[in-house]
This record gives C-alpha cells, structure tokens and sequence, in this order.
C-alpha cells in the first residue's frame, strides 16, 4: 500500500497538514507534499481532503512472492518494571512449536532499558534470537514508541508470524501496529497451529459470545498477528544450557515518538489479587443467594491458600470486582484445582476455567453444566456444603 497526491487536484489548501497526526504533510509551492517515512498510511488526510480528492491511497495485494520473503516466528516480550512477564514465557513455548513446525527460528522482541539478564531469561525459554532494543524511553511500555521500534523492526526483518499477549499492553498496541503494517489480527486466540498445506497460520478463538470456535487465517498479508491470553499455554521449560544470540539496537540517542508522559503508575487495590497465578481458586456464583456469603468463598480460600474467583453475573450484581471474574470476559486461570460454588457453567464461564488439572463443582442442580466439566461433583446447597468443607478442614488440621 502507498499514498499518493494527486497534483492537479490539490489546491495546497493544507487541510492535510492540520489532520496528519505524525506531521508528514509539507506544503511546497501550493500542492501538498507526503514524508513516506513518517506517513504511517491512517488515512486522515484522505478523509480530510474529501472535497477535493487529491490524496488517494493505493492498495494492492502482496505478491506471492513478497510473502515468501517474511520468515520466522517472533514473540513481542513484554516486561513490566524489567520483569519478563508470564505470557511471554507461554507464548515461546507456542511459539517454539509453530517454528520447528515451520522449519524456522524463533525470536522476540524485548524493549526496555537495561535488559541483558532478561535477554538471556528469553533464551533459555526457547528463543534463537532477542532483538534486543534498549533506551531510557522504552523502559516503561508507551504506545507511541514501542508501536514506532516495532513497527521498524517488523519492515525490516519481515517475520512471518508475531505473537503477542492478550494482556492490556498487547491488547493496545497489537492493533495499532497490524494498522501499520497493513495486516491482519487475531485476537484472544486459545489455540494455534500451522496448516501443513499452505503453511498458514491457523489461529483459532471462540465466537459469537463463545458457542463456537472459529479458525482465522491470514493468507494475503504479513506477519500474521495474533493476541493469546494468558495462561492459555503452559509456560516454555528453561533450559540454561540453551545458546542464542542477542541482537543490540540502542535506541537511545534518537528521539522516539512520545505523545504521552508516564507520570505515575498506580496500583489499583482491586486488581492486586493474582488469580491467574493462583493454585488454587475457589470461585462463587449466583447460588450463593446472597453477597454476603461471599464470606464463605472467602474463608474457605484463605484455609486453603487460595484466591477467590467469581462468575460474571455476580460480577455484575456488584457482590464482589470485576478483577475477580473468570471467563470470556474475565480472566483465564489455570490453577491446579478450581472449585466452583453455585456455578452454572455457561460456556462463557468454562472457556476461562476449563483448563484447569483439577474440577470441583458444588451445585443444587444435578443437570448443571458444570458437572460435564468436573472432576468431582457434588449436588447439594452450598450454604450447607462449604460450611461443612471447612469445618473438616479446621478438623483435619486440629483447628476445630
Ligand atoms: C458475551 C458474553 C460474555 C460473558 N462472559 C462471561 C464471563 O467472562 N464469565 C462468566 O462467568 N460469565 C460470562 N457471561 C455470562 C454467562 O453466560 C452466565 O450468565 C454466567 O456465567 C452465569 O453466572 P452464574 O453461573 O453465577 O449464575 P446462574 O446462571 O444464575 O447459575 C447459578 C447456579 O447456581 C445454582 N444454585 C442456585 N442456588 C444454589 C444453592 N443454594 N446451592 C448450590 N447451587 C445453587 C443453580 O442451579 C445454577 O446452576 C458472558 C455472557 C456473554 C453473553
């Protein structure tokens, strides 16, 4: 794709310039003039100059050929306070098999500042390469200039596939960057896999509110882009006897794009809880009658060192934040035991949960969908049954 200005249209009237977000329309002599190496194709100006028609975006599809030229498999790094994060790990496990499968390499993508040790963490997770981009401005993730590195990092190398984290950082910056590079993206996949014909990426993700799973590709365009929640993949194994190569670019002497200033982060109290890291979550729905018996989810979650989980519709009743909601719409978790207390087991609640080693669902409703789901069963009141839970507890431990 590429942007023209049609000269005999143009009456220099700057419209353009005032709409271009990334400053790339001169006027020169009355007709407007376009930087390519700013213009990131937004379409502003095309939109802005509608009564003339003298900016016209010229679409053509790839070559055959040009997609042969996009190679390997690349993973986006994300790190928080120079802390790698989980995701990452997963998505090189994934990653690492989509590139055997291909026959090609694994990369990441890490940017930050002071990195080194971290570099090396990716490389002992799977990774043939880090490209590793360093600067003060890239310590703390902005959109502005991690979109800019990446979008450059991406032009010039030209991977065939980019994974990143469905986590609030690649959630923002993933679309912003298949805008610029003119590609595809899916979002929130739960499974990938190549199609051994044609070597496409196949990334599957649930649809129309999760009753269905759809297969997405993206065979026009590259990379092929996807966003993979968390702890949908089990995390790469370390190896520290793996070897790679750490590929420097040191950002720091030129000035990044930077619309926006981190003046502080704060966290919220709500969303301290960590139930995608838990091992074991107790999790309550709407047959727990009432708010307040919420304390008995609590309870028995502390006893067993565990966090508390909830469905969205008491998520949406106000009985507890949105920060502990599993499913579609929610967290995906995958603690060693899930235990869920008046869930009916939507399929939107099970697509967050299903995955998890073990299942124990406590239900009045012998029919509940959970009960496909579970391990253990058990068909009773949980106003009864949790209390009971705990009291055997306190009792094995010598507490009662
Ligand atoms: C686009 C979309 C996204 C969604 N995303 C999510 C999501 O992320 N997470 C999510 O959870 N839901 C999600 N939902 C909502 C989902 O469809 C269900 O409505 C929700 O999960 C129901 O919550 P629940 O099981 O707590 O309530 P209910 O469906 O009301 O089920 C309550 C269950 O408790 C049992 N029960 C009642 N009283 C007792 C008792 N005393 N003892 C024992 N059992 C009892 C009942 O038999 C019943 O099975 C989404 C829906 C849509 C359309």
């Amino acid at each position: 794709m590429s942007i023209r200005v049609i000269e005999d249209k143009c009456i220099g009237c700057r419209l353009c310039v005032k709409v271009c977000p990334l400053g790339a329309i001169t006027v020169v002599d009355k007709k407007a003039r376009i930087d390519l190496d700013k213009c990131d194709l937004c379409g502003a100006c095309v939109t802005a100059c509608e009564k003339f028609q003298a900016i016209e975006i010229i679409r053509e599809k790839e070559a055959a050929g040009d997609l042969d030229s996009y190679q390997g498999v690349w993973v986006f790094a994300e790190q928080k306070e120079g802390m790698v994060a989980g995701v990452t790990l997963e998505l090189l496990g994934e990653g690492r098999k989509l590139a055997d499968q291909l026959g090609t390499t694994l990369s990441t993508v890490l940017l930050g500042s002071g990195m080194d040790q971290a570099a090396q963490e990716l490389i002992a997770h799977g990774a043939d390469r880090v490209y590793l981009a360093d600067s003060p401005q890239l310590a703390d993730f902005l959109e502005d200039p991690y979109a800019e590195v990446l979008t450059e990092l991406c032009r010039e190398h030209k991977p065939a596939i980019l994974l990143m984290g469905a986590t609030t950082i690649g959630r923002s910056l993933a679309p912003k960057l298949a805008a610029r590079l003119r590609t595809g993206l899916t979002a929130d996949c739960t499974g990938l896999a190549i199609d051994g014909e044609t070597k496409n990426l196949l990334q599957t993700r649930p649809a129309f509110g999760g009753n269905l799973m759809a297969t997405i590709i993206c065979p026009n365009h590259r990379p092929q882009m996807a966003t993979v929640r968390p702890r949908v993949f089990p995390p790469a194994k370390r190896d520290e006897n793996r070897t790679g190569e750490v590929v420097r670019l040191d950002y720091s002497a030129r000035q990044l794009l930077q619309r926006a200033e981190l003046l502080e982060v704060l966290k919220e109290a709500g969303t301290t809880i960590n139930l995608a890291e838990a091992n074991i979550i107790v999790a309550g729905g709407r047959g727990l009658c009432d708010q307040k018996n919420f304390a008995l989810i609590q309870e028995l979650a502390d006893l067993l060192g565990g966090a508390v989980g909830a469905s969205r519709a008491v998520v949406d009743a106000g009985w507890i934040p949105y920060a502990h909601q599993v499913g579609q719409t929610g967290k995906t978790v995958c603690p060693k035991i899930y235990i869920a207390c008046g869930i009916h087991g939507a399929v939107q609640h099970l697509v967050g949960m299903q995955s998890s080693e073990l299942i124990i669902a406590i239900n009045k409703n012998p029919e509940a969908p959970i009960f496909k789901v579970a391990d253990y069963g058990i068909v009773g009141d949980v106003l009864e049954v949790i209390p009971a839970l705990i009291k055997e507890i306190k009792k094995a431990r010598g507490e009662a």
